[in-house]
C-alpha cells in the first residue's frame, strides 16, 4: 500500500483512489494504529488526509503513544472534523505486536 517506506498506510490507501471518488464519503478506513495528527515529513498528517478525502468513519485499535509524537491526538483531530472514530481496544495487543520494537 505504500510507495515508499516513509509513507503511512492511510496515505498509501487514499492515493490509490481519485480524490473525487464518490465511494469515499461512505467508506470506512481501518487502521490498527490511530491515524497520525502530526508529521514532520509531510505537510498533512493522515487524520487531515482522511478528512480531506471525505471519509466519515475510522476504526482503530491502538491510540498513538506519546513516544511517537508527544501530544498528537489523531482521534481528536478526526472527531473535531466530523469523523466518527471507533476504537476497538480488544485488538490493541495484535496491533502492537509488529511494532513492539518502537515502544
Ligand atoms: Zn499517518
Amino acid at each position: 500500500m505504500r510507495a515508499t517506506p516513509h509513507d503511512h498506510t492511510e496515505e498509501g490507501a487514499l492515493a490509490k483512489l481519485p480524490a473525487d471518488d464518490d465511494r469515499l464519503a461512505a467508506a470506512t478506513i481501518y487502521s490498527s494504529l490511530e491515524p497520525c495528527a502530526e508529521r514532520a515529513s509531510r505537510p498533512r498528517p493522515c487524520a487531515q488526509l482522511i478528512q480531506d478525502a471525505g471519509l466519515r468513519r475510522v476504526v482503530t485499535a491502538w491510540s498513538e503513544p506519546d513516544t511517537f509524537v508527544a501530544g498528537a491526538d489523531g482521534t481528536k483531530t478526526l472527531e473535531d472534523g466530523g469523523v466518527k472514530v471507533v476504537e476497538l481496544p480488544e485488538y490493541v495487543n495484535a496491533a502492537q505486536a509488529p511494532n513492539r520494537h518502537l515502544l
